[in-house]
């Protein structure tokens, strides 16, 4: 039998809560698909291993990562230790070091979830939102001088790359490529930005030649910030820089219904390291420790585990749960307005898995 090795990293806050809610439900499908298994190791990385090491994770912490077939992420960020030390420590520090240049959102409007965009856009949206994920605004270039002098100087250089901005220009391309509508497009900011954002201008004419086959187009940020409320079925794929796409994104999830419901993946797409997948969110302090934690973006985000490790039946069925979940009321989290918890979400989905596996048996 296939087994497939996942690494949990479970993190901060409600990460502890939606990444052992995701193992179940992996569990539970590979019981009902009998097809392959998973080995599970959890990783406790995170605020309190900081407190503990003074580090996020430990040095060789990335060997330990290097070998499994996919990793599943929970959040970084703790109310006690500041954000960029959480962040660039432990998230940053995977998807960097394992080169997952292209961070993929899907936004779709599940059954029974009420949001902004239900009201403006067809039921069968399909977005998909390719965001640069190794350079640009967040490549960590920068400095400060003369710290806490009158003069004091601070810098973040966004770096981009012809060979950065060439590779997820053809990975956005080749996705839309695959997709039905075959439509792309391209986020820049080349009216203000007149350096990095003109030659990404430039790699994605370029690059559009290779297919000639998808349509394509090129929006402003801020003008695609209200494409996506005026005219959402305008748009299909879409890639926009580090920073573009993670406000982008985090709109899009809003607009879908919650923050609560969107999955994101930290992808190599040439496979020299394992990719990373993970809800969208944060460790939501306000909410942590209380079961209130959605976790249908981590199941989601499973979802595209399964299509990464090649088992799509798999998450063909997973996907179908958890549509079947949200399109009962009593089944949503505060976040969406009702009053389950996160382990009533988490049985819900696993007793379906285990239904479809009594009706394959019968
Ligand atoms: P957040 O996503 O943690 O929370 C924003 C709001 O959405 C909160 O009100 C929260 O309760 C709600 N929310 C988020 N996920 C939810 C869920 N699954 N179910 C129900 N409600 C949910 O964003 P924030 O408040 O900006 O950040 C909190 C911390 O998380 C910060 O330290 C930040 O740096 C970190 N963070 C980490 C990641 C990551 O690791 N990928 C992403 C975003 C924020
Ligand atoms: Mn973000």
């Amino acid at each position: 039998m296939k087994s497939y090795r996942i690494a949990c990293i479970p993190g901060d806050g409600i990460g502890k809560e939606v990444v052992p809610a995701g193992q179940a439900v992996l569990e539970a499908l590979a019981a009902a698909q009998r097809g392959f298994r998973f080995e599970f190791s959890t990783f406790d990385w995170g605020g309190d291993w900081y407190r503990a090491h003074g580090e996020m994770m430990p040095a060789a912490g990335l060997e330990a990562l290097r070998h499994v077939d996919a990793i599943l992420f929970g959040s970084a960020g703790d109310p006690h230790i500041p954000d960029h030390i959480t962040l660039w420590g432990l998230r940053l520090k995977i998807c960097q070091g394992f080169d997952q240049y292209a961070n993929v959102r899907p936004t779709r409007i599940l059954p029974g979830i009420d949001g902004p965009l239900k009201r403006c856009a067809p039921a069968d949206l399909d977005w998909v939102i390719v965001r640069e994920n190794s350079e640009g605004e967040y490549s960590g270039v920068g400095g400060r001088v003369h710290q806490g002098h009158p003069i004091e100087v601070a810098t973040d250089l966004s770096m981009m790359t012809r060979a950065g901005v060439e590779r997820i220009m053809r990975f956005a391309f080749r996705l839309a490529q695959s997709r039905p509508r075959k439509l792309l497009t391209v986020v820049t900011k080349s009216n203000a930005q007149r350096h990095a954002m003109v030659m990404w201008d430039e790699i994605a004419v370029q690059v559009a030649q290779e297919f000639p086959d998808v349509k394509w187009d090129k929006e402003l940020v801020d003008a695609c910030t209200a494409r996506m409320v005026n005219r959402p079925a305008s748009l299909d794929t879409v890639v926009a820089t580090n920073l573009h796409a993670d406000i982008l994104s985090d709109l899009a999830a809003a607009l879908a219904g919650s923050l609560g419901i969107a999955p994101t993946a930290n992808i190599d797409p040439e496979r020299r390291y394992p990719s990373m997948f993970e809800p969208i969110h944060g460790s939501a302090f306000d909410i942590m420790g209380k079961g209130l934690a959605n976790p249908i973006g981590t199941f989601w985000s499973c979802v595209m585990l399964l299509d990464h490790i090649g088992e799509s039946e798999a998450a063909r069925q997973l996907m179908q749960a958890i549509e079947k979940v949200t399109a009962d009321p009593r089944l949503h989290t505060r976040d969406l307005g009702g009053k389950a918890t996160t382990e009533e979400v988490t049985n819900a989905v696993c007793a379906l898995l285990a239904q479809n596996d009594r009706l394959r048996v019968a």
